[in-house]
């Protein structure tokens, strides 16, 4: 990197620095500060100099050498870490974070830097203030470079040069940089324990962990604003104490905005439940409508885990056949969101070649703002059931034409929760309606039935009627005990997902 320092130095003069008229002032600032071991880019920033390249500058010999005094890293090989930064501004920590990154494999193309330091970093800089004030008056007005901004652009312009992510604080790709620092851990807590301070701070215990609350950055740098400098002094070492290990990064959070794939999927076989079923510890069905869609997308995409939002469910026993059921997958944490469309149709084909029970059809994906449709058209969808039915005796002619001539004009039911999930669903009585019903003779006792229902009746509880939950029900209508055999899903009337949108094809 190619910077001039001495001219970015002589600007910071030249320019509106308060405190810093002549490059001797400089010196006598630089040299106060490295007699306190505050490190070269620390001394940089309470120079006034702005966030920029000279930052990124991995040799302090220039820098030293325009300051005219011998500086420290931020880190000084671990003897003695900068007291006011406490080694945060390290580039190897840079290098680490953006190291990390890189491993992910995140095809992002601009990234979020968010920087949360240890709290004794606000209390340590404003000793570094008190100490520099006291020695040189002029400096008084001096508002230094925060050091957040240092650390952020320190990162961002590594994720720029190395790898072209850009900065962008709207980007769905976030990067969540949190410091820790045991040593100096409770090193505020004397700013809450003072006579006049306005703030009450709570210490709990729990599993054998002290926590404490209503210490926030915000309450700190109040009460460092409310503290005169003679009661700060009275309190804490100006300059800052020295300490024994610089900061770590105690938590690096990468987190990408989820992708969200729809489709529609068809169950050709019976006991597949839509999302993984366990009893207690035991797996009821083998196989899920989740795993076996959400598995390839998961490989394809990279995603930390999946989601299936169905469009209503049905029961494990019932097939879904048809066009499929509306749904879509949220992928948490992608590292790959750009997709070819071939790429998602491949997984289409591949659950066909293989005669997967679980099929897709028009796998593709969608908006974050679509995955409403789903929500919102669990209310307005109608849907078209096949059963296999039996009564426990015949029916006559007349019965069946009675009832197919009811079932032409639909039929208005009033169903309690149902006696199988009383245990998960409030007790509730709803109306729903049936639209068309339609019985036909297969042989013996055993019937056909077609119908058409508003999203949510059980249709279970409609053929055997739910010991008196469901009135009518298709055993009153036809005066016998009916039961159900089999249940299919033919239609699932909801336009989802979206028609694809330009360049996908
Ligand atoms: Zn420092």
């Amino acid at each position: 990197m190619d910077i001039d320092i001495k001219e970015t130095i002589a600007s910071a003069i030249s320019g509106k620095a308060p405190g810093l008229s002549s490059l001797e002032d400089v010196t006598m600032a630089a040299a106060t500060l490295t007699m306190a071991q505050t490190c070269a880019l620390c001394i940089l920033r309470f120079l006034q100099i702005p966030a920029g390249p000279v930052y990124l500058t991995r040799s302090l010999d220039a820098i030293s050498e325009a300051l005219g005094v011998e500086l420290q890293h931020p880190n000084s090989n671990g003897l003695s870490p900068c007291p006011v930064c406490l080694g945060t501004l390290d580039m190897a920590l840079v290098d680490k974070v953006v190291g990390s990154f890189k491993e992910q494999e995140y095809d992002a193309s601009s990234a979020a830097v968010t920087v949360e330091l240890p709290k004794s970093v606000y209390v340590r800089h404003h000793s570094m203030q008190v100490h520099l004030k006291s020695a040189h008056p002029s400096l008084n007005a001096a508002t230094p470079t925060d050091l957040k901004d240092v650390i952020k652009y320190m990162v961002c312009q590594t994720l720029v040069s190395e790898h072209s992510i850009a900065s962008d604080a709207d980007s769905d790709m976030r990067i969540e940089i949190s410091f820790a620092h045991e040593e100096s851990a409770s090193e505020h807590q004397f700013l809450f324990d003072r006579e006049n301070s306005s703030v009450k701070t709570k210490t709990f215990r729990k599993r054998g962990v002290h926590y404490t609350t209503g210490d926030s950055k915000a309450a700190v740098l109040s009460e460092l604003g409310a503290c005169s400098d003679k009661d700060f002094i009275s309190c804490f070492a100006c300059p800052p104490p020295a300490i024994a290990q610089p900061a770590t990064i105690g938590s690096l959070v990468l987190k990408r905005a989820p992708i969200f794939i729809g489709g529609r999927y068809l169950k050709l076989e019976r006991n597949i439940s839509q999302t993984p079923f366990f009893v207690g510890e035991r797996r009821v069905t083998e196989l899920s409508v989740a795993d076996v869609v959400g598995e390839p997308i998961k490989a394809l995409v990279r995603c930390d885990s999946y989601n299936l939002v169905g469009s209503g469910r049905e029961d494990a026993d019932v097939r879904m056949l048809g066009d499929g059921r509306p749904f879509y997958l949220e992928c948490t944490n992608p590292r790959t969101t750009i997709i070819k469309p071939g790429q998602i149709r491949a997984i289409e084909d591949q659950l066909r070649s293989t005669k997967s029970p679980v099929q897709v059809r028009r796998l593709q994906m969608i908006r974050p703002e679509d995955t409403s449709i789903i929500r919102e058209g669990e209310e307005h969808k109608t849907k078209h059931y096949c059963a296999l039915v039996w009564f426990s005796s015949p029916l006559s002619q007349d019965k069946l034409a009675e009832i197919n001539a009811i079932g032409k004009q639909g039929v208005l039911l009033q169903q309690k929760t149902p006696i199988r999930v009383l245990h998960r669903r409030a007790p509730l009585t709803r109306e729903r309606r049936l639209l068309a019903l339609e019985l036909e003779p297969i042989e013996g006792k055993f019937y056909k039935l077609r119908l058409e229902s508003e999203a949510g009746t059980y249709i279970k509880e409609f053929v055997h009627g739910d010991l008196g939950r469901t009135v009518p029900s298709l055993a009153d209508m036809a005066g016998v005990t009916a039961d159900i055999i089999e249940l299919d899903v033919e239609n699932v009337s909801l336009d989802f997902p979206p028609a694809l949108v330009d360049g996908d094809c």
